[in-house]
């Protein structure tokens, strides 16, 4: 019998689930509604995709955007599953193919856009088959008061109306603001759901803010250094794309554009050269990507700030979908908060509220723009200002992010922190006066300094206690103690004591943690024996083969951290390469003899075969 876990293998290729996907799941497949709120790349299409394999009848999807649908679905037949969407990009022929098909049962799952519920045509042919399951992709559109409000989200009220019995409904989104997340639960009229907030860390992503004096050459100089990876560089106006676009294309990089200015054919085409690699780099305005799944993004540049660090992190998070490691890199500039402040007073499409509304939803954008002000600003960890953000715990250094630095790491240092306060006592007891940090630093070495010795402090316990540390590093522990506010240093004379917070190292159990330079650990040494490169580049170059052969996105037919797992496993036989991470049976039968004999024969070649 067919499980989740069965299918998850089988069918996608994976061997254990994400946070909240198994739940989340569950739910479903019990009938119970749910509502999963995930980042973007966090896996929210195989929360629904994986009940609609297993329930009878059909799962309903309901998405805003062509693009995402048709990658979807070609996604999903690659894995050997049988999809359709409906859209208006379809003509009238192939809608009445479409709907002939649903009436003689040929799908599990269908992608409908929202305009297209309540059409005729396609109620009579839904209405031929049982509607297992409803799903609402990107449910913060049914919402004025998030980003990206689309009227035409309504309509999947009426339609829930309809259709008898009741299906059971899912919702899913990355918003982060909870007047959002419960106008989603009670538009939709969800019953009960589960709900569930997964973790919003993408630790694959590493997160940069940058204040060049001048943002063009900057960005070249980016560009240029990624020459061979996919990147997107956004822009907040159409002006910014059509400028930034030329100068990269002028300076010979594959670059191309979108925004809502270009007609739809050239839009498309854009899109297209984009998502099969045909050229590298994206410059759009915010239109491009909702829901472009394409997984093998390695760096997105914001060239200016965004309005609310909402949107940063959703376009920013289209890097790394596929877990690899990737890049998000915001140029700064202070004229940027100027742009965003007019953006948001000329907002477009506000026609639909009323001016009271309006007034609100600027008020609540102007404070959405602080927020995203403040990660331009903070000296702190970018990827901790966004967790807080999102209201999820994290540690206070994620050592991936420009303000961390990949080199430094948190360490606990309470105990010696304890040392060298309790020196700071004692020699402030004994001598009744203080002394400066240098000769604190010195008694906790242990020297045999002359003026030391003469005022008999080698006489106290805590004389020579961080010997072994060295003096580099006593020297920065305290002074890291000094920052935190557990040491201050008298600014007339110099002289080092305690404040009144060292208690509650000494006393309360408080514990004391500071940033060092990283030493290796085991873990990332063992990260680090990752794929031979030119192994990878060979199966890259195997797999563009094939995606021209077929007319498909290189993606779709195996992601970047699939292909680098292989290189990693170096599969021999098709059992093996069914261990490789996002291999299902259908990918197996396709590629598995092709990309085996391939890389038996580069072993041969290169003495490992
Ligand atoms: P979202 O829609 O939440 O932005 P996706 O559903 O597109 O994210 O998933 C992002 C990527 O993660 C995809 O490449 C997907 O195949 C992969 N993925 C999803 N679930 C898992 C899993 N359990 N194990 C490994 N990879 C997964
Ligand atoms: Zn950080």
């Amino acid at each position: 019998m067919e499980t989740k876990e069965s299918i998850l293998q089988r069918v996608f290729g994976y061997s254990a689930f994400r946070g909240g996907q198994e739940a989340l799941i569950d739910a479903q497949l019990s009938g119970r509604d749910a509502f999963g709120i995930m980042p973007t790349g966090g896996g929210k299409s195989l929360c629904y995709q994986i009940p609609a394999l297993l329930l009878e009848g059909v799962t309903l999807v309901i998405s805003p955007l062509i693009s995402l649908m048709r990658d979807q679905v070609m996604a999903l037949k690659n894995a050997g599953v049988a999809a359709a969407y409906i859209n208006s990009s379809l003509t009238p022929n192939q809608i009445r193919l479409v709907y002939r098909n649903i009436r003689s049962g040929m799908y599990k799952i269908i992608y409908v856009a929202p305009e297209r519920l309540l059409t005729d045509g396609f109620l009579e042919a839904i209405q031929t088959r049982k509607v297992s399951l409803v799903t609402v992709d990107e449910a913060h559109c049914i919402s004025q008061w998030g980003q990206d409000f689309r009227p035409s989200y309504l309509k999947i009220v009426d339609f829930l109306n309809i259709v008898q019995p009741r299906p059971v409904v899912s919702a899913f989104t990355a918003t982060a603001t909870e007047l959002v997340r419960q106008d989603i639960a009670e538009i939709l009229k969800l019953r009960d759901p589960l709900r569930i907030v997964t973790g919003f860390d993408r630790p694959n992503l590493r997160f940069e803010v940058q204040k060049p004096a001048q943002k063009l050459p900057a960005l070249l100089e980016l560009v240029r250094q990624r020459r061979d990876k996919a990147g997107i560089v956004y822009c907040a106006t159409r002006k910014a794309v059509e400028e930034v676009c030329r100068n990269l294309q002028l300076n010979d990089i594959a670059a191309t554009r979108y925004h809502a200015g270009l007609p739809d054919e050239e839009r498309r085409e854009n899109q297209e050269d984009f998502l099969y690699d045909r050229k590298t780099v994206m410059v759009a305005t915010n239109a491009f990507g909702m829901g472009i799944d394409k997984s093998n993004v390695s760096y997105v540049i914001h060239y200016n700030m965004p309005q609310s660090l909402e949107s940063y992190y959703q376009e920013a998070g289209r890097a790394g979908r596929d877990g690899s490691k990737a890049e998000c890199i915001l140029l700064f500039a202070p004229g940027d908060v100027q742009t965003a402040k007019y953006l948001i007073q000329h907002p477009a499409g506000a026609g639909e509220l009323t001016e009271e509304e309006q007034l609100q939803k600027q008020r609540q954008d102007l404070e959405r723009l602080d927020v995203m002000v403040g990660y331009c600003k903070t000296q702190e960890c970018l990827r901790g200002y966004i967790l807080d953000y999102f209201g999820q715990a994290h540690e206070k250094i994620c050592g991936n992010c420009g303000n961390c630095g990949a080199d430094m790491e948190e360490r606990d240092i309470t105990d010696d922190a304890r040392q060298i306060l309790i020196c700071v006592q004692r020699m402030n007891a004994r001598l009744g006066y203080s002394l400066g940090m240098t000769s604190v630093v010195l008694v906790l070495l242990g020297s045999r300094d002359k003026r030391l010795l003469t005022l008999g402090l080698d006489k106290l316990s805590a004389y020579g206690q961080l010997r072994k540390s060295g003096k580099d590093t006593v020297r920065a522990m305290a002074e890291s103690l000094e920052s935190q506010g557990y040491l201050e240093t008298d600014p007339v004379h110099g002289g080092v004591s305690l404040t009144e917070r060292a208690r509650e190292v000494l006393f309360e159990g408080k514990t004391v943690s500071m940033r060092f330079p990283k030493g290796r650990t085991a873990a990332a040494a063992r990260q680090e024996t990752t794929a031979d490169q030119d192994l990878l580049t060979m199966l890259k170059a195997l797999r563009w083969k094939i995606a021209k052969q077929e007319g498909t996105p290189a993606y779709i037919i195996f992601t970047n951290a699939s292909l680098e797992d292989m290189a990693r496993k170096t599969p021999t036989t098709l059992e093996d390469f069914r261990k490789v991470s996002g291999v299902g049976n259908a990918k197996v039968q396709r590629y598995g003899e092709t990309f085996v004999d391939a890389i038996a024969e580069y072993l041969l070649e290169h003495g490992r075969g």
